[in-house]
Formats: structure tokens, C-alpha cells, sequence
């Protein structure tokens, strides 16, 4: 009754948790003619990270860099179920996964438990926050898109608060100082992004104030982005500088307060900043059911980082679970170009499966055929395909997963970007604004539907022509 799953029971079910960029990438390439594919995830849309810190200064609008998963799904061959909801729990020895409606309105039935066959396990990590006091509550994060739309809101409504009549010098100057955490590269571009918006707009719109608007950014280890080459960090910092961004680094946020935060210096001192707005971008951590499901293998999921997988990247410990993206902890980095080459490689390995399963149901038929022959020249002619179906089966290879790295890019404000891109046997670093339109253009080829390219590029249009929005919804 009701709303029944489209399974077709001759075919195995892979159940897909996730819809960010390892789950797209996959359900993008998958060949829903040999499987049931269902996926799961509490967003019903695909997040093109890389732009979300232009949609947190109205760059670009939401809308933008948002792709609902159904409208993937809808191009596929077969049907694909998408459902909206939260998984809560995998049972790897059961093979089920139990999930739940966690939106403001539910049915009768908002919580149940499916099986699978082969579960995709994408769900990506959450902020890293170290448990440092205030941080959860008080600071604004840049992850998904709720985080964009809390940060802009929050800037406006600090800049407006510094425009209210009698707002004495020293509470101004606190209100327009905006603290962000984490010299990565969603700290640089975060900082970046509120630079422009600052020079482009703000200095018209409030003259009396867009001149006493400070960025700092604040990182813990001795250089900003680490996994860029050193004439790039070099570059950063003297964009940064000539941007009038201060970069703090050997410097540790150790407690963030409503009206400030406490900052370990280089020294080892410690000093209470005042501030008006704090972002969070200190990096990754393992969501709570990562963490449980590792609890059930606890003898081989021990890497604090995340899943450990093998070079197929099938779960440690379980047969029918790969795991891809930032959940994961292998040698590569958690960002996007990898989660999507994984789940574009998973997309291949469940065809060359489907194609060995195929093949093995045929062997097994003219096995039984030939069991059944009478006839000599019917028994031969069998026999001769059975050997070619084998030597087909022994030529089903199923590869390792191969990481090939397509470089590193990042917007550092002003109309320029940075990027470390391999060439021949070495790197090349480049850096400008020449970069920054490579960055547009990679970025807008590398959007997934015409819709979103279009969408980006007309934004990127309006805000050339009217500036960005001021309104504060
Ligand atoms: P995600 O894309 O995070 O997807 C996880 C999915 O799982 C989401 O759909 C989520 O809703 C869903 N989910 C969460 N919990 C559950 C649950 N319990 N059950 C089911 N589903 C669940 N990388 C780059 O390579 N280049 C860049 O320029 C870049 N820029 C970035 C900018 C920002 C601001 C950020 C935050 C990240 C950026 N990254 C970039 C990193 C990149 O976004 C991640 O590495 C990438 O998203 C990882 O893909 P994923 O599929 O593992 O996880
Ligand atoms: P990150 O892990 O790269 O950086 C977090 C930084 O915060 C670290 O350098 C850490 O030292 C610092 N930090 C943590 N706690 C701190 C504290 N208490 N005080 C001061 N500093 C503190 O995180 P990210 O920038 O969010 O990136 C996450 C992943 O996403 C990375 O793999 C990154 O490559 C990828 N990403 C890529 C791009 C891009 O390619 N343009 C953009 C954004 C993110």
C-alpha cells in the first residue's frame, strides 16, 4: 500500500546515503538498467560547495549552485527512488539501513528500516569544532547551505547595528570586526568573498563605515593552506595584505563568547578579542553514524579520521559496503574531485559486476544444458561456449580505484585565485586574475546540469551590473 519502493526483484538493490558530490557523481553514472537504486539523504538536492561562499556574501543566489537530486534521477533509464531522510543506522549484518523523516512535517510514518544489497555509504563529515567552548553555539559555519544564508544575515545585521544613531566608536569598531577561523581553503575563500563584497558595495553604501571593517583570519599552524605550493601561500598572504585581511597565524581560538573571542597568541599569551561576528571553518570531523557504524568493526575501523577502505574502497570488514568522500580516511584529501571520481569509479565497478553476474547466470544455464544434451554435436557446441563465457567471465577486471589529480584551485578575493595544477612530471603554480577566470570557467563546466551553469553565469552578470543585495531577510 501506499508508496511502495519501485524494486524490480530480479535485480539487486543499492541503497545510496548521501547526495553530495560522491553520491551524485555516482548516481550520474550508474546504469540504473541492472540495479534498484535507491538513495537517501536528509537534503533533497545536490550542493555545489566551491560556490557556497559566494552565495554567503550574495555573489550568487542559492538557488544557483543547487541541484535537486530528483531531477538527476529523472534522467536515469530505470527509476530511482529518492527519499528525504535521515539515516540513523546501518546494520552491516543484516544488510538494512534505518532512516527517518527529520523535516518540520511528517506523515504517519516518518521512521523505517530497508534492505540492501549493496549500500553506498556517502554522508560526508560535519565541522570540526574540537569541542571548543562557544564554537557550536555562537560561532556561523561554512558547510551547507543554511550556513551561507546565516552568515550573510548575521554580517548585514552587524553592519546595520554599527549604523544605529550613538553607537559609540569602540562598539562600531567591535560590531565591523569579523574573525574568521581556519587558514584553509574555505577560511582564505570565505575572507575573501566578504573583501570583495566590502569593496564593491559596502564602500558605497555606508561610506561612513566600510573603511572601519577589518577581516582577520586566524590560523593555528605557521602558514595558511598548507596543501598549496609556497609561492602561492606567498601569494595569498600579500593579496591578503594589500586586501587589509590581517592573517594571525600560530594563533589558536580557544574559547568563542558572544561579544568576542580568546585567542592563544604565537607567545602562548592569551588575549579577548572583540568582535562581531566569528566563522568557523576549522575542517572535518566523523558524523555520529560514521562513528557507529566503525563502533561495529572495532577491531578495524580504528582510524580516528574516518571508514577505512580497501583499494575497491569496500568498507573494512564489510562485504557489501563501499564508502566514498569525506567519510572516508585514505590518503587522499576529503574534497570534492575525489568523492566524485569515486562515485563516478563505484558507478563502473557495480557495471563491470552486473556484466560478471550476467555472465555467470549464462555459464550456469548451459552448464545444466549440457548436463541435458544428447545429442554429440549439441554437447560440443555447448561446451565450446561454456569455455568462451568462462575465459568472458576471467576477463571481467574489476580495477582498484585510481585517483587522478586534476590540481588545486582557490579564490583569494579581488578578481584573483590561486591554483597548483600538474603538468608533465612537475606542478605548475599560477596565481591573478587570469587564474580567477580559469576558476570561473573550471567552476562553471564543472557544475552539473545547463540550468546551474546558466544560473551561476547570470548571477555572476547582475552582480557585475547592480552590485550585490543589502536587504537582510
Ligand atoms: P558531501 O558532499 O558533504 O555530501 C554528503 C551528503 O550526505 C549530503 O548530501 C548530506 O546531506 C548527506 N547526509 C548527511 N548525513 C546523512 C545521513 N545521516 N544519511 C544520509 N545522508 C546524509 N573540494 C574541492 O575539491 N574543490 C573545492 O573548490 C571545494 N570547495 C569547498 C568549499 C566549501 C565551502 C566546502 C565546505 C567544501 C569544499 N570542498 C571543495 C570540499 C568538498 O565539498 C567535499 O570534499 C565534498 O563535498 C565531499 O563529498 P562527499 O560526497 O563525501 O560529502
Ligand atoms: P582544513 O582542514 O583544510 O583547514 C582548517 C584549518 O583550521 C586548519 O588549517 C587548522 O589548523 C585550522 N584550525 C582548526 N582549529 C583551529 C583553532 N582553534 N584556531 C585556529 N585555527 C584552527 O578545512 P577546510 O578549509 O574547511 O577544508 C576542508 C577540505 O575541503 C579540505 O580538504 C580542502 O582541501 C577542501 N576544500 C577545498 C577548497 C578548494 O579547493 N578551493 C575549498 C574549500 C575546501
Amino acid at each position: 500500500p501506499g508508496s511502495q519502493l519501485p524494486y524490480d526483484t530480479s535485480k539487486k538493490t543499492i541503497v545510496i546515503l548521501g547526495s553530495g558530490w560522491g553520491a551524485t557523481s555516482l548516481l550520474k553514472t550508474i546504469d540504473t538498467e541492472e540495479y534498484n537504486v535507491v538513495v537517501i539523504s536528509p537534503k533533497n538536492y545536490f550542493l555545489f560547495t566551491p560556490l557556497l561562499p559566494s552565495v554567503a556574501v550574495g555573489t550568487l543566489s542559492p538557488k544557483a549552485i543547487l541541484q535537486p537530486t530528483r531531477y538527476i534521477a529523472r534522467h536515469k533509464a530505470r527509476a530511482v527512488t529518492v527519499i528525504e531522510a535521515e539515516a540513523k543506522e546501518v546494520d552491516p549484518f543484516n544488510k538494512t539501513v534505518t532512516f527517518e523523516d527529520e523535516t518540520e512535517i511528517k506523515g504517519k510514518v516518518s521512521h523505517t528500516t530497508i534492505p540492501y544489497d549493496y549500500l553506498v555509504y556517502a554522508v560526508g563529515a560535519e565541522v570540526q569544532t574540537f569541542g571548543i567552548p562557544g564554537v557550536q553555539e555562537k560561532a556561523c559555519f561554512m558547510k551547507e547551505l543554511n550556513d551561507a544564508e546565516v552568515m550573510q544575515r548575521r554580517f548585514k545585521d552587524c553592519i546595520e547595528s554599527a549604523a544605529f544613531p550613538g553607537q559609540d566608536d569602540a562598539e562600531i569598531d567591535r560590531l565591523l570586526h569579523i574573525v574568521v577561523v581556519g587558514g584553509g581553503p574555505t577560511g582564505i575563500e570565505v575572507s575573501g568573498e566578504i573583501h570583495d563584497f566590502l569593496e564593491d558595495d559596502l564602500k558605497a553604501w555606508y561610506p561612513e563605515l566600510a573603511g572601519r571593517i577589518r577581516i582577520s583570519l586566524v590560523e593555528a599552524l605557521p602558514s595558511v593552506l598548507p596543501m598549496f605550493s609556497k609561492q602561492l601561500i606567498e601569494y595569498t598572504e600579500s593579496t591578503f595584505k594589500e586586501s587589509k585581511i590581517d592573517i594571525w597565524t600560530k594563533t589558536m581560538v580557544k574559547e568563542v563568547k558572544d561579544k568576542s573571542v580568546i585567542l592563544q597568541m604565537p607567545d602562548k599569551s592569551i588575549k579577548e578579542v572583540p568582535c562581531g561576528m566569528v566563522v568557523w571553518a576549522g575542517g572535518n570531523k566523523g558524523r555520529k553514524i560514521t562513528q557507529d557504524l566503525m563502533g561495529k568493526f572495532p577491531t578495524l575501523q580504528t582510524n580516528k579520521r574516518g571508514l577505512t577502505v580497501d583499494d575497491h574502497l569496500r568498507l573494512a570488514g564489510a562485504d557489501s559496503i563501499f564508502a566514498i568522500g569525506d567519510c572516508t580516511s585514505t590518503s587522499y584529501a576529503p574534497t570534492a574531485q575525489v568523492a566524485s571520481q569515486q562515485g563516478a569509479y563505484l558507478a563502473r565497478v557495480f557495471a563491470q559486476m552486473a556484466k560478471k553476474e550476467g555472465l555467470e547466470a549464462k555459464l550456469s544455464e548451459l552448464q545444466k544444458t549440457e548436463t541435458v544434451a544428447v545429442d554429440t554435436t549439441e554437447k560440443t557446441g555447448v561446451q565450446s561456449e561454456i569455455e568462451n563465457t568462462k575465459k568472458m567471465i576471467a576477463n571481467v577486471k574489476i580495477r582498484p580505484f585510481h585517483y587522478s589529480h586534476q590540481g588545486s584551485l582557490a579564490y583569494v578575493g579581488s578578481d584573483k585565485a590561486i591554483a597548483d595544477l600538474p603538468f608533465a612530471n612537475g606542478n605548475i603554480a599560477t596565481a591573478g586574475v587570469a587564474t580567477f577566470l580559469f576558476w570561473r570557467s573550471a567552476y562553471l563546466s564543472t557544475l552539473f546540469s545547463l540550468r546551474n551553469r546558466t544560473l551561476v553565469a547570470n548571477d555572476w552578470l547582475i552582480t557585475k551590473i547592480f552590485g550585490r543585495d543589502l536587504s537582510r531577510d
